[in-house]
């Protein structure tokens, strides 16, 4: 069979099997340009049942893009919370801002203007051109590619740029005339669910009888896709502060700087205990230097508490960092003079544990703002006082600012869950906190 052959009986049978067994999703059910803009975004490293009801709880809080646009930020991260990524969410705001600006509310239907839009990538502006306004546009995406290498052979490695652009003319010269909003997301359906990544269903494909990968038996095999960089490793220590007097019943929590790795999101006090060293995992830190690591890092922010033992584990994998939680319940202390002390102990015990385990101290904060173990550490003088310290207000649950940083501080309760937005890890840790089922867990592990 020739290439033409071969490509012809791609797309007609592809596209007949898709009529038949196309998924009722919530965004299909309207030609609605912006629902598809919005489920291309949540789509991205996101399987469909993860986000069907993310997408019907966002568009039923913000159906227009005006009122994207107009939504305060934080409401948008609350709404986006749990699906991680956070800067698609920031991103979807942003360009929502610009159809405003730019378009009078309106989807832009050229290609260029599409591609604009922030976050808007080649892939998420094929799929958007194609399927809301049926222009005959690729959309390519890893899925994508893992069926055209597979059905065609190619052994190109699917990371590099030339391949992408390669994927791109072949499923350009696949659309049927007319047939692009059905044909890309036939495409998409055929990847999702039947040449699926590790076990391909060959035997109920729609395309098999002129598939060259499973004809020469490859279909395992490909696509070639060289491995990216594994994520680094980083331990850190966690304080679940919990407040007293006026305090009582709330725990300590801070937004992250406005710029990096999860942009003005809460989360629980936190410090890079140790990186890995080249070539092996970080490990965890013995309690007794984590304890003193901790209370002289909450000191260096302006806070006093103690901690009084390890309340749980946990670990949360970003694309480029792992992280290793050792979560500390702490209690808030008075300022008193024997904070110093625990600060000048913390500079020890972690001396201690650099040149026993040869941690390499960092030479620069890991994320902008927010400080790591040695530059706490840097900042304490000879007698264990912080550079500057302020004293956490007594009454007012709103902290304001700590340690020159710009990091705002807050005391919270169960009913503040609702309204801010947290990072998944912090808040699955503070949930649990609040349910209390560190009660027995911490028993377990101290
Ligand atoms: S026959 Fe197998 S390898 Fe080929 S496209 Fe279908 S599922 Fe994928």
């Amino acid at each position: 069979m020739g290439l033409l052959e071969q490509k012809r009986h791609f797309s007609v049978n592809l596209l007949d099997w898709y009529m038949v067994n196309r998924r009722d999703l919530p965004w299909r059910r309207h030609n609605n340009p912006y629902f598809t803009w919005v489920s291309e975004i949540m789509l991205q490293q996101t399987r469909v049942d993860t986000v069907i009801p993310y997408f019907n709880r966002f568009i039923g809080n913000f159906p227009t893009v005006q009122a994207l646009a107009e939504a305060p930020e934080e409401e948008v991260l609350k709404n986006w919370e749990g699906l991680g990524y956070y800067s698609r969410a920031r991103n979807l705001q942003a360009a929502a801002r610009q159809v405003m600006e730019l378009h009078g509310g309106e989807m832009p239907q050229d290609k260029q203007a599409v591609f604009a839009l922030k976050g808007v990538g080649p892939y998420t502006a094929g799929a958007i051109l194609s399927i809301a306004f049926n222009q005959s546009q690729p959309a390519v995406d890893g899925n994508v590619m893992r069926v055209l290498s597979r059905y065609f052979l190619i052994d190109e490695d699917i990371m590099k740029g030339s391949t992408r652009v390669l994927m791109e003319e072949l499923a350009g010269e696949l659309i049927p005339e007319g047939r692009a909003r059905d044909f890309n997301q036939a495409l998409m359906e055929l990847g999702a669910l039947v040449c699926t990544p590790k076990a391909p269903h060959c035997l109920t494909c729609p395309v098999m009888e002129h598939c060259s990968g499973r004809i020469a038996g490859r279909e395992l095999t490909l696509p070639v896709k060289t491995k990216a960089k594994p994520p680094r490793p980083e331990q850190r220590l966690v304080a679940i502060v919990e407040g007293r007097g006026a305090h009582r019943g709330r725990v300590l929590v801070r937004q992250r700087p406005a710029t990096g790795l999860l942009a003005r999101m809460w989360e629980l006090p936190h410090v890079l205990a140790a990186p890995a060293a080249a070539g092996k995992a970080a490990g965890p830190l013995a309690d007794e230097p984590a304890m003193a690591l901790l209370a002289g890092s909450l000191w260096a922010e302006g806070f006093a508490a103690r901690p009084e033992g390890l309340a749980t584990h946990a670990e949360h994998v970003f694309s480029h960092i792992v992280w290793s939680l050792q979560v500390y319940k702490c209690t808030e202390q008075d300022q008193s003079n024997e904070l110093p002390l625990i600060a000048a102990e913390a500079r020890a015990a972690y001396d201690a544990q650099a040149s026993a385990k040869e941690i390499t101290a960092p030479a620069q904060a890991s994320e902008p703002g927010i400080t790591d173990a040695a530059n706490i550490l840097g900042s304490l003088d000879e007698q264990g006082e912080p550079l500057s310290v302020f004293a956490a207000s007594s009454s007012a649950h709103d902290v304001a600012t700590g340690k020159g940083d710009g990091l705002t501080y807050r005391w919270i309760g169960p009913e503040d869950m609702d309204k801010m937005a947290f990072p998944n890890i912090f808040l699955k840790l503070i949930t649990s906190y609040f349910a209390g089922s560190y009660e027995q867990q911490s028993e377990e592990l101290n």
